[in-house]
Parts: C-alpha cells; structure tokens; sequence
C-alpha cells in the first residue's frame, strides 16, 4: 500500500476507465475523491467500496467538468477535506461521432470542455499544492485519438491531441518541483463511452453492430482484443511510484499495437 497518506482525485471516475483507476489507487492506499455522473445510490455504494478497499476516507464530488467554478471549488474541498491533492487523474470524457458539417456546435463545445479545458482548470489549481509538498502525479487519460484520427470524430480527436500538448507543457513547467505530468494513451477498452458509439457509427458508416466492433473499432488494434479497465489503471499506478519519478511529459500508449502501424 504504498499510496498511504496520498490523496487522489479522478475526474469522471463514475463509470469506465475512471472507476478502475479510482479502484486501482485505494487498493494502494490512497485517499480517492471520486466524480462524474450517475445514479446516486450507486455513486454512494462505489464510494463507500472504494473506503473498504484503502481503509482511508473517499468523497464523491459532483463538480460538472465543464464549469471552471465547479472544478475549483472540487479541488478546494479535497484539500480542505482530504490534503492534497498529490494525484491528480484527469480522465472525465465525452465523445460525439458526426461528419464536420453536422456536427453540432454543443457537441463540439462540450467536448472541448470536458475532455481538454477541465484538465486546465484541475492543473490550474492542483499545481500550488503539489508544488508546496515537492511531490505530485498528474496524469491524463489521452486516446490513440492523441496520436492518430479517425473520420467523424472532429472534437474528440483535436481535444486529446489539445491534452496531449498540455501535458507536455505542464511537464516541463513543472519539472524540477518533484512533479510528473504524463498521458495516458488508450485504444479501444471496453466502457459505456465505447458501446454508446456504435449506433452512431452504424448509422453514419451504414454497418451492422458486428460491423462496427470487428471492421471499425477493433481493425485498428492489431492485438484484435479490447484493452481493459484494469490494464490502463495498473500503468497509472506504476506512474505513482517513486521509481516512475523518471518519466514525466510522455503520452504512453496501451493500445494493443494500434499507433505502432
Ligand atoms: P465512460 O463513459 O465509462 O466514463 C466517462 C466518465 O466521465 C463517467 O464517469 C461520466 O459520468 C463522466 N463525465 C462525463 N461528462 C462529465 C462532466 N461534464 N463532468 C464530470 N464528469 C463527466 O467512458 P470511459 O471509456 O471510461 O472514458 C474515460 C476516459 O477515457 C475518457 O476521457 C475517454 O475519452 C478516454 N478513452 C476511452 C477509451 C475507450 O475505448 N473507452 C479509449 C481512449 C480514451
């Protein structure tokens, strides 16, 4: 448990790949604030597992990553409540799949908000306490979409290849504070936000629902498996770790061999 006495937050930590992030760091220890949507009673049950699981406290912050109060007033309150943070998961994430023409102005406006601007906002005001304690971990869950596009995917795709810059440039901003910022890059793992996007490729693409998985999604992954939760978490609790201290501004992918072609 060599998260113990650490504080996490991880946006979007509801559902998917944040859940098993938020999972993965309280099995080390760390004290989680969890966030993102869903039904309450649900929330309540993760949240309270999530205690079981570190033996330390776990909130639940309701902040909408797209309203920059909302996730400073997230931040505040771990401190207030928690300390820290002195981890920092940015990982919330929309997608929307629609040609450039009709694609809608709010999809492409929330998706630049939820999935690019909220990590600005949480680095923003994470960084002063993590520069205070010389210690910090921040890592962003990117996309092969940060290396790579793909047709229809216009927001998402110019939001991770924004975050993957951010990271970067935050690395190096940060670099002799004791703070690692790095990127997270998965292909396709199977979450909600990957089975909510196959009617919409069926449709746009004109395909069946076997279609869309076996052509589209896993064509590109040469490995032809989904990448999983627990596969893209154990590598951001490696990054936690002293001897991760090394790596910092780098976009790692977990992509069975996809950006590799
Ligand atoms: P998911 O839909 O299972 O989870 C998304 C989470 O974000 C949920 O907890 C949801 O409540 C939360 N969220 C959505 N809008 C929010 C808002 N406005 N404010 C706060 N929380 C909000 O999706 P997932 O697949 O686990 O995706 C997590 C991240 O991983 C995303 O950034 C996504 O782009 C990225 N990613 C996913 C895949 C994949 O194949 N699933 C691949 C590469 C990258």
């Amino acid at each position: 448990m060599f998260l113990k006495g650490k504080t996490a937050i991880v946006t979007g930590s509801t559902s998917g790949i944040g859940l098993a992030y938020a999972r993965a760091l309280a099995a080390e220890g760390a004290a989680v604030m969890i966030n993102g949507f869903g039904d309450a009673a649900e929330i309540e049950k993760e949240r309270a597992a999530l205690e079981g699981i570190s033996g330390a406290r776990a909130l639940y912050s309701p902040a909408d990553m797209t309203d920059g109060d909302a996730i400073a007033a997230m931040v505040q309150q771990c401190h207030d409540e928690l300390g820290g943070p002195d981890i920092v998961i940015n990982n919330a994430g929309i997608q929307h799949v629609a040609a450039i023409e009709d694609f809608p102005v709010e999809k492409w406006n929330a998706i630049i908000a939820i999935n690019l601007s909220s990590a600005f906002h949480i680095m923003h005001h994470a960084v002063p306490h993590m520069k205070a304690k010389r210690w910090g971990r921040i890592i962003s869950t990117a996309s092969a979409h940060s290396f790579v596009a793909s047709p229809n995917k216009s927001a998402y795709v110019a939001a991770k290849h924004g975050l993957a810059g951010l990271t970067k440039t935050v690395a190096l901003e940060v670099a002799t504070h004791g703070i690692t910022v790095n990127a997270i890059s998965p292909g396709y793992v199977w979450t909600p936000l990957v089975e909510k996007q196959i009617p919409d490729t069926m449709k746009t693409r004109g395909l069946t629902r076997e279609q869309v998985i076996n052509d589209v999604l896993l064509d590109a992954q040469p490995t032809k498996q989904f990448v999983t939760v627990e596969q893209v978490a154990a590598l951001a609790v490696f990054l936690c770790r002293d001897e991760a201290a090394g790596i910092t501004g780098a976009n790692l992918p977990v992509d069975g061999g996809w950006t590799a072609q």
